[in-house]
């Protein structure tokens, strides 16, 4: 299997019918990103900043942050890379004391935009560092745990501020760089029609959007049963998603776990999905599935897959995609 992957490292992805499919990487270190360009991804999909955070007790500083994501735009070659914002809080705890630790129920609190947003301070240094990094590069701004289309609005309010800055002091830097949110709160999801006017681009956060939807806490093993990538529900939103992203004219990428497993990869090709951003460890064997599946034939199936009731009829269905 791994030399028949290997022969893959300069092949396309492209389905059988003949439409390319963008495979981007998740990265959050320089290995991941060398990993990425080794194997031919289309890019970076998402860059984790939450590891310059972790294990240690300062936050790091505008021109450190600056050296990493410039490193990374220069390791990826002229490839786009979509930079998050900072997704400390819940199951990503620091050790700076940003993250507060008297929450209940650290997942539905002062995490990702949340925590930004009442840092304004910290969430400056980190756009700045951004964008004097789009001066090497193309790059994309992403933000977690939306929930609400204000807290885009005092983001990319922002982003303005300190690109306005940036360009006083004599900083070159991008001329526009596209801002996005991530959709991993069902609240997002749902009201996407009315906020997608706002975003540049959007991806799609499985992993959360999954613990969201079912209410199913995404490390608990106890409830690893519950915690159902093809529940009808997920689906529902999932197809939603790209599709309001399609009729807007957004780019739209699915970065969640989902996107890395070849299970899955005839579904997300059926409910429109295009562009899919995961570990670089399993890039080639996506990209195989990709290359054998007819894109028109997946299309076609995507009613009657939203139409299943239950996790059983929707595996039947899938199993006589020819997925896995
Ligand atoms: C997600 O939630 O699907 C995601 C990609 O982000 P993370 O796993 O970092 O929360
Ligand atoms: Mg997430």
């Amino acid at each position: 299997k791994g030399k028949r992957l290997a022969l893959l490292r300069d092949a396309d992805t492209r389905t059988r019918d003949g439409t390319t499919i963008a495979l981007y990487a998740n990265a959050e270190s320089p290995a991941d990103v060398a990993q990425a360009r080794a194997l031919g991804a289309a890019g970076v999909g998402l860059y984790r900043t939450e590891f310059l955070f972790l294990q240690r007790k300062e936050i790091p500083s505008e021109d450190e942050q600056f050296l990493a994501y410039r490193d990374l735009v220069l390791g990826m070659g002229g490839l786009p890379v979509t930079i998050r914002t900072l997704d400390l809080g819940a199951d990503k705890a620091d050790a700076s004391g940003l993250v507060l630790d008297d929450e209940e129920n650290p997942a539905l609190g002062v995490r990702g935009v949340r925590l930004s947003l009442r840092h304004p301070q910290l969430l400056a240094v980190q756009l700045r560092a951004i964008l004097r990094a789009s001066g090497y590069g193309p790059v994309r701004i992403l933000v977690p745990m939306v929930s609400a289309a204000e807290e885009m609005v005092s983001v990319r309010r922002l982003l303005k501020e300190c690109a306005r800055d940036l360009r006083s002091a004599g900083h070159e830097i991008a001329e526009h760089v596209d801002l996005g949110a991530m959709i991993e709160v069902p609240a997002a999801a749902i009201a996407l029609p009315g906020m997608i006017k706002t975003l540049d681009f959007i991806a799609i956060g499985t992993n959360d959007l999954i613990q969201y939807t079912l209410a199913v806490d995404r490390n608990n093993d106890h409830l690893a049963n519950l915690y159902d990538p093809l529940h009808p529900a997920v689906l529902k939103l999932i197809a939603q998603t790209i599709a309001t992203a399609e009729r807007a004219k957004r780019r739209v990428t699915l970065c969640g776990e989902m996107a890395g497993d070849r299970r899955y990869t005839a579904l997300l090709l059926a409910l429109g999905l295009t562009d899919f951003s995961m570990h670089p460890g399993v890039l080639l064997e996506v990209r195989e599935a990709v290359n054998a599946l007819d894109r028109a034939q997946l299309r076609a199936q995507a009613p009657s897959l939203l139409r299943a009731p239950t996790r059983a009829r929707i595996e039947r269905a899938l199993a006589s995609l020819g997925s896995g």
